[in-house]
């Protein structure tokens, strides 16, 4: 699944505190849905075990597959919207009545360091839910046998991919004074407009 999403080796600013030695692609991952039919299918089996009433996904890629395995679950849907400023954190849209009480799962695309995925369960654990699990398309490098401990519920990645990270101000690669890679160069024989 992986390959689905044009992995990159280098140095790169993952965005979230974190530079990491592996770039992919999600929007590439996202491309062909009917695809990622297969692993949808293998995260919405393990959040119907933990009797999930929502399924809640971090904006961008988390959210599109919390969409289809809300769909497959037939229980609700919970975008986690990206709040605006510096620190990571998300909001939830308002719902009727409110979802106290409710067992959320957590679907993501690539968990790396689960900034995002802390972030989500923080916020609904903010607003009364009980979050239950976390499921991803893909834990990159260690996270799979860190990230439980960290979260405070199962964490169920579909694939692992091998890759290292570190905060950035850690970063060996920055340290080595190696330059960022460029994560889209322009295609191969493209010319430059
Ligand atoms: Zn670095």
């Amino acid at each position: 699944m992986a390959r689905l999403a044009r992995p990159r080796s280098g140095h790169f600013d993952l965005g979230t505190g974190y530079h990491g030695d592996l770039w992919l692609d999600l929007d590439a991952l996202f491309l062909r849905p009917s695809r990622l039919r297969p692993p949808v299918r293998w995260l919405a089996e393990r959040l119907r075990e933990h009797a999930v009433d929502a399924v809640c996904g971090p904006l961008e890629g988390g959210a599109f597959l919390a969409y289809a395995v809300a769909d497959l679950l037939g229980v609700a849907f919970l975008a986690g919207y990206r709040s605006p400023g510096a620190a990571i954190g998300y909001h939830l849209p308002a719902v009727h009545g409110g979802i106290g009480g409710w067992r959320v799962g957590v679907a993501d695309d690539a968990v790396n360091a689960g900034t995002a995925v802390a972030a989500c369960l923080e916020e609904l654990r903010g607003r009364g839910a009980v979050p239950v699990a976390v499921a991803a398309l893909m834990a990159l490098g260690p996270a799979s046998t860190m990230l439980p401990a960290r979260l405070g519920v199962p964490f169920y990645p579909a694939s692992t991919v091998p890759s290292r990270a570190w905060p950035a101000e850690r970063c060996p690669l920055c340290a080595d004074g190696i330059l960022y890679t460029d994560p889209d160069p322009p295609p191969e024989g493209g010319t430059m407009a």
